[in-house]
């Protein structure tokens, strides 16, 4: 049965390109890519289990990030894969997809706007699961991809400022794929995760106050308790936080036990934003 050291967690690394942006102001290309694991900024060397140069394609991500997993959850296993970094690094670039969200650890349902705070409850085998949340029943690829664009579509009604708005809350994706064998009427059940998390940046000190300012330690204590969990399940540890926040609570059974977790680090190539990218690197080095 499921057996923690069976779990294993992956961290890549992704820089995107230099932005026109970016390019306008001036800013310096950091990232030294050295082999197929490690990136060098500052002199500093940071080994992942993969690091993808600013020119590598989203067939190449996939390849390295998505197949294996995909493949697992097709035969049994629970997989979750994260994009993590602060905002405009490319998080929503590398999942694809964008249903329910967690916004100021409120869940709202992306594919029914009138379900705004759905909770956590456990089933009879005490799997974490929310409650209410509608569930889609897809066949094909298209009506995998129909289902994103209306939690997309649904996004984008209930705010006004999109980009704003999806920097700060997580949005998770499940994929529940059970399959049954007509002969042998053998069972099998799997559950792919897609996550991309809120921006990971500091929100400056002078800036914030009242719901900003909420928001942010949000956020912040979010981000750190699936830091946690992480950094615990890399470990080995005995006792693993998932109960500090609704994201590790729902995601237990597909971060413990017998699990297939991806975390694709996301940076910035810019001089401009260097300590937003080392604090990035240093979240993915916890992880390992
Ligand atoms: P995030 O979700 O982390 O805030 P986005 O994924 O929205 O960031 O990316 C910000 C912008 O940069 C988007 O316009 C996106 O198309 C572009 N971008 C991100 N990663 C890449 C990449 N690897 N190659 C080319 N463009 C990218
Ligand atoms: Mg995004």
């Amino acid at each position: 049965m499921a057996d923690p050291a069976e779990c294993t967690i992956k961290v890549m690394c992704r820089f995107r390109p230099l932005n026109s942006s970016e390019v306008t102001r001036g800013d310096r290309f950091i990232p030294k890519f050295q082999a197929e694991d490690t990136v060098v900024i500052a002199s500093k060397p940071y080994m992942f289990d993969r690091v993808f140069p600013s020119n590598t394609t989203q067939e190449q991500v996939y390849n390295a990030c998505a197949q294996k997993i995909v493949k697992d959850v097709l035969e049994g296993y629970n997989g979750t894969i994260f994009a993590y970094g602060q905002t405009s690094s490319g998080k929503t670039h590398t999942m694809e997809v964008s249903y329910f969200e967690i916004y100021l650890d409120k869940i709202r349902d992306l594919l029914d706007v009138s379900k705004t705070n759905l909770s956590v409850h456990e089933d009879k085998n005490r799997v974490p699961y929310v409650k209410g949340c509608t569930e889609r029943f897809v066949c094909s690829p298209e009506e995998v991809m129909d289902t994103i664009d209306e939690g997309k579509s649904n996004r984008h009604v209930a705010v006004t400022n999109m980009n704003e708005h999806s920097s700060r809350s997580h949005s998770i994706f499940l994929i529940n794929v059970k399959q049954e064998n007509t002969q042998t009427e053998q069972k099998l059940s799997g559950k792919l995760y897609l996550v991309d998390l809120a921006g990971s940046e500091k929100v400056s000190k002078t800036g914030a106050e009242g719901a900003v300012l909420d928001e942010a330690k949000n956020i912040n204590k979010s981000l750190s308790s699936l830091g946690n969990v992480i950094s615990a399940l890399a470990e080995g540890t005995a006792y693993i936080p998932y109960r500090d926040s609704k994201m590790t609570r729902i995601l237990q059974d597909s971060l413990g036990g017998n699990c297939r977790t991806t975390i694709v680090i996301c940076c910035s190539p810019s001089s401009f934003n260097e300590a937003e990218t080392k604090s990035t690197l240093m979240f993915g080095q916890r992880a390992k």
